[in-house]
């Protein structure tokens, strides 16, 4: 049966990246056998300009259908005086609540050729490969009661941080099982010497630990979790940890790779249906001048085809892809450093193809 794949360009350098990741998506179908069928739809401005709304009904529909979903980015400065509820990102949100897609992965991969963009050492950081697993849908971020109260000058603000046992077991899960295809290594984040909701999140964890006799599951209180990342963030293979701690952790996580035109990420629901999109945003400021750097989307199709499509050898063949573009020395702007030659600078087309030709001659070799 033929993969699904529903493609979401949206706005700014989405599209142009799209357009020719597509081509890339179409080729790999091609050149493995695999039968893929590639749709595409409209979310964020572009949905809102052609339909009054960021997230059509006929695109979350066609969003429910597919095994798995590509983002480019949404948003832009046409639709920033927009209020909140009508603004590109609610098409996003709308997806993730539509979707239940309750973990996002996120990975931080640093390719030893670009360590100097760092700003920790090489030494510490080159070739890093951590992945944070965030819980999206719960914690101190959605739970109620929430507000502001009481009369000027003696207002109180107040947030309801809690998770059910069901929440932490299904994000715990999927932390056990990236592991498990990982290096075998499971660290949960918590603050569990003074929340009692993130106790409860340590004991459910360690609970389930028996499950997975082939994962080495340890714990860490988050400020620890914040120290150890600047310090010595190889030491980790998997995190897993809440709504908020997430948040700061994988953001944290990415700037020790330096740049953002470089990071994927996926959010999945307990079907492994997923939502996979780059980090970065829709970069106006170089939009339509194949200037974007389309290796974060292209690393965010890898993730697909390994955590929605079952392809994990088409992942890492994609992957590999990505790694020797870089050794031979290709670089969009974003990722040029003083020593690259001005015929190594490439654009997001020219990149692209390199990588769709890196994959082929990776996947011939291996067949
Ligand atoms: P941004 O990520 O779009 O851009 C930040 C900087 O990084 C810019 O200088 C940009 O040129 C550069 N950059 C980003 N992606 C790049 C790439 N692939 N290649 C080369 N350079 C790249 O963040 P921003 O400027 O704060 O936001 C711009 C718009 O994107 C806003 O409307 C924002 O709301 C939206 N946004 C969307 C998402 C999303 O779709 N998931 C995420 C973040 C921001």
């Amino acid at each position: 049966m033929a993969h699904s794949i529903l493609l979401l360009p949206g706005d700014g350098i989405g599209p142009e990246i799209m357009g020719p990741v597509g081509a890339l998506l179409e080729r790999i179908g091609a050149v493995t056998g695999t039968p893929l069928t590639l749709e595409t739809a409209l979310v964020g401005g572009c949905a809102i300009d052609a339909e009054g709304t960021p997230l059509p009904a006929s695109t979350l529909e066609a969003a429910r259908k597919a095994d798995a979903i590509l983002l480019g980015a949404v948003g832009g400065p046409k639709w920033d005086a927009l209020p909140t509820a009508q603004r590109p990102e609610r098409g996003l949100l709308g997806l993730r609540s539509g979707l239940e897609l309750f973990a996002n992965l996120r990975p931080a991969i640093l390719f030893p050729q670009l360590a100097s963009a760092s700003s920790l050492k090489p030494e510490l950081v080159a070739g890093l490969d951590i992945l944070i697993i965030r819980e999206l849908t719960g914690g101190i971020y959605f739970g109620e009661p929430r507000g502001v109260e009481g009369a000027p000058g003696q207002r109180r603000g107040f947030n309801t941080y809690v998770y059910s046992e069901d929440e932490i077991v299904r994000i715990a899960r999927k932390g056990f099982e990236a592991a498990q295809a990982r290096n075998g290594r499971l660290c949960s984040v918590d603050k569990a010497n003074v929340l009692e909701v993130t106790a409860l999140w340590r004991e459910v964890v360690s609970d389930l630990a028996s499950e997975y006799p082939d994962v080495e599951l340890s714990h860490m209180y988050v400020d620890n979790a914040g120290m150890q990342l600047v310090r010595a963030p190889k030491q980790f293979d998997v995190l897993v940890t809440g709504n908020m701690f997430g948040d700061i952790l994988s953001d944290v996580a990415a700037m020790l790779t330096g740049s953002l035109g470089m990071l994927p990420s996926a959010s999945l629901n307990a079907a492994s249906q997923g939502l996979y999109e780059p980090v970065h945003g829709s970069a106006p400021d170089i939009a339509g001048q194949d200037l974007a750097n389309p290796l974060a989307t292209i690393q965010s199709a890898a993730m697909m085809f390994r955590y929605s499509l079952g392809a994990p050898a088409i992942a890492e063949a994609l992957e590999g892809a990505v790694s020797d573009v870089l050794d031979a020395g290709l670089r969009t702007r974003d990722i040029a450093g003083p020593e690259t030659a001005e015929a190594a600078l490439v654009g997001t087309m020219a990149m692209t193809q390199a990588v769709t030709d890196a994959f082929e001659a990776r996947w011939s070799a291996s067949s």
